[in-house]
């Protein structure tokens, strides 16, 4: 297993800011989102599955945060992931769940879309962010007896809620993780609450190439533009902001499904 850059030891008493767990936070939506609550107080956990020199030295860049890579298609990262995050400040107030795969197949091309694709992005995209959540939760408990719900942001896709997307199984894992917020939004109430935000076409390094969708967006959104990582960042932080929203899916998409 690879090293994890952890805060000094010693550091493990809970401390009077706030604390975020961002998955996937090293680069594209992720990046922006961790950045945005660093600006805005939080100690930040920063974390990816491999680029462990980034994100050190992110951490070192924000100052209250610390980098823990872990894969997240294994449980056993997944449960560590958590275990380190909490133990770093002490308490977990916040933990979204942005780290996700696609795959691009053409949806008319049933052949292509194996039961190994299927597994694939089922198991990053729908069980890895219900295990975190599972395993966050005492600590997130503890964040509504000091007072504010404890909060989880699924980072999902306008494909979960549309007949649209990358592909057949890339779109299905998003409305499962969609499905999943609702669900979990009623069962860990009023402690813990749980929202989504559903992000349309956005500039990341991810989407460059993708010059049809983003002529789409050009044309057809109305506003006129796709998503910055920033926008969907500020939608998380409105979101963490709250005492009382939960079970949303917040569609970002520029109104493009109002065309
Ligand atoms: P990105 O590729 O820049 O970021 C994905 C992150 O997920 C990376 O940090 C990567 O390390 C992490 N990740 C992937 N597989 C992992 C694994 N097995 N273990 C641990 N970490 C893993 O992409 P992005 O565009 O910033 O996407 C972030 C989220 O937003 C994803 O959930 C994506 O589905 C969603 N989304 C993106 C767009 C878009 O247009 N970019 C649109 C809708 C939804």
């Amino acid at each position: 297993m690879e090293p994890t850059v952890a805060p000094d030891a010693g550091a493990a008493a809970p401390i009077s800011a706030p604390v975020a767990l961002v998955t996937g936070s090293t680069s594209g939506i992720g990046l922006a989102i961790a950045r945005r609550l660093s600006r805005e107080g939080y100690c930040v956990v920063l974390h990816s599955r491999s680029s462990a020199a980034a994100g050190a030295a992110l951490a070192q860049e924000l100052g209250r945060a610390v980098y823990i890579q872990a894969d997240l298609a294994d449980d056993e990262h997944r449960q560590r992931l958590v275990r380190e995050a909490v133990a770093a400040w002490g308490r977990l107030d916040l933990l979204v769940n942005n780290a996700g795969i696609s795959r691009v197949i053409a949806h008319g091309d049933l052949a292509a879309a194996t039961p190994e694709v299927w597994r694939e992005l089922h198991e990053v995209n729908v069980i890895a962010p219900f295990r975190l959540i599972a395993e966050a939760r005492p600590a997130l408990l503890q964040a509504a007896a000091r007072g504010r719900p404890g909060c989880v942001v699924n980072i999902s896709s306008h494909a979960g809620v549309r007949a649209k997307g990358a592909s057949i199984p890339y779109a299905a894992s998003k409305a499962a993780l969609n499905h999943m917020t609702r669900l979990l939004a009623l069962s860990l109430a009023p402690e813990i609450r749980v929202n989504a935000v559903a992000p349309g076409l956005v500039d990341t390094p991810l989407t460059a190439d993708w010059i049809h969708a983003q002529q789409l967006w050009k044309e057809r959104a109305p506003m006129r533009r796709a998503a910055s990582p920033d926008d969907i960042a500020q939608a998380v932080s409105m979101i963490a902001a709250s005492d009382y929203l939960t079970g949303e899916i917040l569609l970002m998409d520029g109104g493009l499904n109002l065309t």
